[in-house]
């Protein structure tokens, strides 16, 4: 089967590694189909897809899109979108806006109890000045000993209700979805595991999302146990859905799967690679 991956960071967003390396790594480990998707932000497509190219393997554009749901934070990735669509450029710069506002003040909530000076120490692990993320908070904290780990970090301090959490409103999901189709993309709800749906809330974020235009989801993600995976499965066939890959690979050290090592897709389902031209 072939070696898919349509999800991966780069350092252009909260990855550690830089878009050529990331590549070169993806091939080391076996990838034939690789796309980069970092968060709100399409600055690391052009190297990594010259990268893509003189390793011999085919590379798809994407970008990982934050949206905003019924008060959850939800992640969209667009997947064979035209990296110069100035609609779906200047929508992630609008998405991407907020977030150095919302930097300063998760630093003055973890500030209020006692942690001083992380929107500095923060910026010190940033690769891009436009895309400050709690991932670069989550390691300068792990830097001070705050937390043992990054998901340690997210537990403690940065996971929603905790002191450093702050409310944040993205763009909607028919944004997301209308960007993504406006630039010749499909739509996949990423690892839809994570989100703390109820079922009824589950039912009615698909079939919003299916309503909108929305292609696939991601079966296999880096955050998906063997349940996870059979759930998503049956989400997939219950909506009509195109299934995706995905390692949400983010470091060394720091992922659980590493970039081009996601799990296989259940046969049954049909793969989102097959939707994308070639
Ligand atoms: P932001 O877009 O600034 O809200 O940051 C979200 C990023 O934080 C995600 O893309 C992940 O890379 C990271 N993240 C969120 N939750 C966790 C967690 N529980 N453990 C590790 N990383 C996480
Ligand atoms: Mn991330
Ligand atoms: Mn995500
Ligand atoms: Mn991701």
């Amino acid at each position: 089967m072939t070696n898919v991956d349509l999800h991966c960071h780069s350092t252009v967003s909260d990855g550690l590694l830089a878009p050529r390396d990331l590549v070169r790594r993806a091939a080391a480990n076996g990838a034939e189909v690789l796309a980069l998707t970092d968060h709100d932000h399409l600055g690391g497509l052009a190297d990594a897809r010259d990268e893509a190219q003189a390793l011999g393997i085919r590379f798809i554009n994407g970008v990982e899109i934050s949206v905003s749901w019924e008060g959850l934070t939800i992640h969209i990735v667009g997947l064979g979108i035209d990296a110069a669509d100035i609609a779906l450029s200047a929508g992630l710069a609008s998405v991407r806006d907020g977030r150095d506002l919302r930097a300063q003040r998760m630093s003055e909530s973890l500030a209020a109890i006692g942690i001083r000076g992380a929107y500095e120490g923060a910026l010190r692990y940033v690769g891009n000045p436009a895309l400050i993320s709690r991932s670069h908070f989550a390691r300068w904290l792990v830097e001070k000993r705050y937390a043992r780990d990054v998901s340690n970090v997210f537990e403690h301090y940065l996971a929603r209700g905790k002191p450093g959490y702050v409310e944040h409103a993205w763009c909607s999901l028919a944004q997301a979805v209308g960007w993504i189709h406006g630039a010749g993309g499909v739509a996949v709800v990423a690892h839809p595991g994570r989100y703390r749906m109820s079922g009824s809330e589950r039912d009615r974020f698909f079939s919003a999302f299916r309503a909108l235009g929305g292609e696939a989801v991601e079966v296999v993600a880096g955050a998906h146990d063997a349940a996870a995976v059979r759930d998503y499965a049956h989400i997939a066939r219950k909506y009509g859905l195109a299934a995706s890959r995905a390692s949400d690979f983010h470091g060394p050290g720091e992922s659980v799967v590493d970039v081009g090592r996601a799990a296989p897709l259940p046969p049954d389902l049909e793969p989102v690679w097959e939707r994308l031209a070639a």
